[in-house]
């Protein structure tokens, strides 16, 4: 990993202007903030900076307005949620640049917070114009990223700002990276991956990486389907990209050349229709799959063994679930996986990353949410990293 600053490398910045890219994209219903875990990400990094006695200007985009401005889409309506989070006042401005900002900062004193407009009212955001990125510095002494789920664009406010002010990585952005970086930067071997989730499709990049940098790639869910086919099984009516086969024996070819062990089940839960607990349900071994049938999570013995291999090994990095989670009991695989990597966390024998949409909701359907080492939000950017990707808004930081 590259070389980023943190605050820990801010000197005296009392009275000085923080600009802090955050992730206020929240999720809302009738104008009220339904999940504050976003704000609650970006706390430790407004309070270590209004201790310090900065003056923090948050940046955030909220939507996709598309650099025009849209009422419903003002930061304004977050407002309220943030003060609540905080537990103290916060202004709004409803600019990013200019005079109003300029005002702004002179009515702030040292440790308070205001929330600037939606970034993206701004054409220059998204084409990451330099003018911008200047014309937003104009008004601060430093830039503050906290916003790893956005650090996969290269926008003004993710990545433009870091070459025209002195620029540090915030507190949840350095624990994202740090937890990536032992999950796959710089590993305890030997190292797993699971990969589950819909399609091969989706996560080509992220499965063509991660042979030549685990030891054990773990394939589960309904990608799983498509390995077992390009290796001439017949998964009856299960979802699988059959034009996608030569791709799979392709990826397996390369595990082989690096010394990677592809597990894919050998024992699977099917059914004819996709439902939670319906009368067709069986387990069998995957040569038994009848035409009418589909695979819809792996079978107990199979996760047995990805159990075993698991226990061998020092990282984990997981994506996807490795069945159709949200039907029961299709949720038995991923929950009792989850349980072991949990487990093996707690012992301490293993360091646990893991991130993607619906890979959160199944680890805490699964209740473990908190036992892994380290859970990504981060969605796109997430996966971006997973490809071995350098995400410009990291890079930026690390220049
Ligand atoms: P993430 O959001 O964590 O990246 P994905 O979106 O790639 O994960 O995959 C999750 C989806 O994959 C879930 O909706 C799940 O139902 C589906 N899925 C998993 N296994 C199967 C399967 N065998 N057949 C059909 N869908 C599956
Ligand atoms: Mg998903």
């Amino acid at each position: 990993m590259s070389a980023f600053k943190t605050l820990d490398d801010l000197g005296d910045v009392a009275g000085k202007v923080a600009l802090v890219r955050v992730d206020l994209n929240l999720p809302m219903q009738d104008g009220l903030v339904t999940d504050a875990t976003r704000i609650r990400a970006a706390v430790p990094t407004i309070n270590d900076l209004c201790a310090k006695g900065a003056k923090v200007l948050l940046l955030a985009h909220f939507g996709r307005p598309k650099g025009e401005r849209h009422s419903q889409m003002s930061l304004s309506m977050v407002v309220g949620a943030v003060e609540k989070v905080l537990g103290k006042e916060v202004m709004f401005v409803p600019e990013i640049t200019g005079d109003v900002v300029a005002q702004t900062v002179g009515i702030l004193k040292g440790g308070d917070v205001a929330i600037l407009e939606n970034t993206r009212f701004w054409k220059g955001e998204e084409a990451n114009d330099p003018e911008l990125a200047r014309a937003i510095a104009a008004n601060a002494d430093f830039y503050v990223n906290d916003a790893f789920s956005a650090a996969h664009r290269a926008h003004a406010t993710t990545e433009g700002l870091a070459h025209v002010l002195p620029a540090y990585a915030g507190r949840s952005m350095q624990a994202e990276l740090e937890a990536l970086d032992k999950a796959l930067g710089a590993p305890v071997k030997p190292v797993a991956a699971v990969v589950g989730g819909a399609k091969v499709s989706s996560k080509l990049d992220v499965l063509k990486h991660l042979v030549t940098q685990v030891d054990h790639l773990m394939i589960g869910g309904g990608m799983a389907n498509t390995f077992l086919a390009a290796k001439g099984v017949d998964v009856g009516k299960s979802l699988c990209e059959h034009d996608l086969l030569d791709t799979a024996t392709d990826i397996l070819a390369n595990a082989e050349a690096s010394g990677c062990t592809v597990h894919l089940p050998y024992e699977v839960v099917v059914s004819k229709e996709f439902a939670a607990n319906p009368g067709s349900l069986r387990t069998c071994n995957v040569h038994e799959v009848a035409p009418d049938e589909m695979i819809l999570d792996a079978g107990p013995l199979a996760v047995e063994a990805l159990a075993d291999a698991l226990k061998t090994c020092r990282t984990l990095v997981w994506n996807g679930p490795l069945g159709a989670f949200e039907m029961e009991p299709f949720d038995a695989a991923t929950v009792s996986l989850a349980r072991t990597a949990a487990a093996l966390t707690i012992e301490g024998t293993l360091t646990s990353v893991a991130g993607g949409g619906d890979t959160v909701s199944a680890l805490n359907h699964a209740g473990v949410a908190e036992d892994f080492s380290y859970i990504s939000t981060a969605g796109g950017a997430f996966l971006e990293w997973m490809e071995g990707k350098e995400l410009p808004g990291v890079a930026a930081l690390s220049a």
